[in-house]
């Protein structure tokens, strides 16, 4: 049972810096199992945030097809954003509230549904601030509250942890590991971080340079909770940087 499948996914840019178009993806074919945590890493410029966006249907402009799994509609999906994108005019809790807008008619359960991220994030006291008001990993943790209030089957994430200190990084990686195994939602995370792949992914696919295409899918059966620094996970770590390195 797939929750979404690539079948031959070709990116062209007809606007690039030159005047040739820029052929990004070539071909890609790709199942994202249920409820798996699924990891796309690659070099700078690769094609995985276009990927990334065309897998979650915020990227139209394609060719091949992007199937979503059986059940699923476009309002299962969420996405979490690299540099965390809070509207900065509204509150913790009305950023967190903003994709049950639409969904949920009530206000009395739409606050129910808020407050109970918002308890699972350490979020509470912060629920009439502002995002100006918060430091970069209380930014991120109102994101991913803000994704998983929508209850979404898939999640899509753009290198949702570079932007934060690696203690902080290190606190909100396990906060969302904890999540996504509660939960049993299926994770689709771009990292450019390898440590933080074999953390975390199920599966690893590695893009090659553009033209893209998907050089290898590595996977990790390593159990849960993994411990970092075992022989196991530097051995992962080292077939991945070969893989990867400039
Ligand atoms: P990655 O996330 O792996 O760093 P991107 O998906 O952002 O890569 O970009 C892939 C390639 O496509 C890059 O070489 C980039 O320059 C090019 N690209 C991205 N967006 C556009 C665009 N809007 N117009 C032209 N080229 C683009
Ligand atoms: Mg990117």
């Amino acid at each position: 049972m797939f929750a979404l499948e690539a079948k031959n996914i070709n990116k062209t840019f007809m606007d690039g810096k030159n005047a040739s178009p820029f052929h990004a993806l070539k071909d890609i074919n790709l199942e994202i199992h249920f409820g798996e945590f699924f990891v796309l890493m690659g070099p700078s410029g690769s094609g995985k945030s276009t990927l990334l966006r065309i897998f979650a249907g915020i990227e139209p402009a394609y060719t091949g097809e992007r199937v979503l799994g059986a059940g699923l509609s476009q309002k299962d999906i969420s996405f979490v954003f690299q540099q965390f994108a809070l509207l900065p005019w509204l509150t913790v809790g009305e950023n967190i509230e903003l994709g049950l807008l639409e969904r949920e008619t009530s206000e009395e359960k739409r606050r129910e549904r808020v407050w109970q991220e918002l308890k699972i994030f350490g979020l509470e006291k912060f629920a009439n601030h502002h995002p100006h008001e918060l430091s970069g990993g209380m930014k991120q943790r109102v994101g991913i509250a803000r994704a998983l209030a929508t209850d979404p089957k898939i999640i899509f994430m753009d290198e949702p942890f570079s932007e934060l200190d690696s203690f902080t990084g290190d606190a909100l990686r396990q906060e969302l590991l904890d999540v996504w195994a509660e939960r049993k939602v299926t994770i689709v995370m771009v990292s450019h971080n390898i440590h933080e792949s074999v953390e975390m992914a199920d599966r690893i696919a590695v893009l090659t340079k553009p033209p893209a295409r998907v050089e290898r899918i590595i996977q990790n059966h390593l159990p849960r909770p993994r411990n970092m620094r075992s022989e196991e996970v530097f051995r992962l770590d080292d077939e991945l940087y070969q893989l990867i390195k400039p």
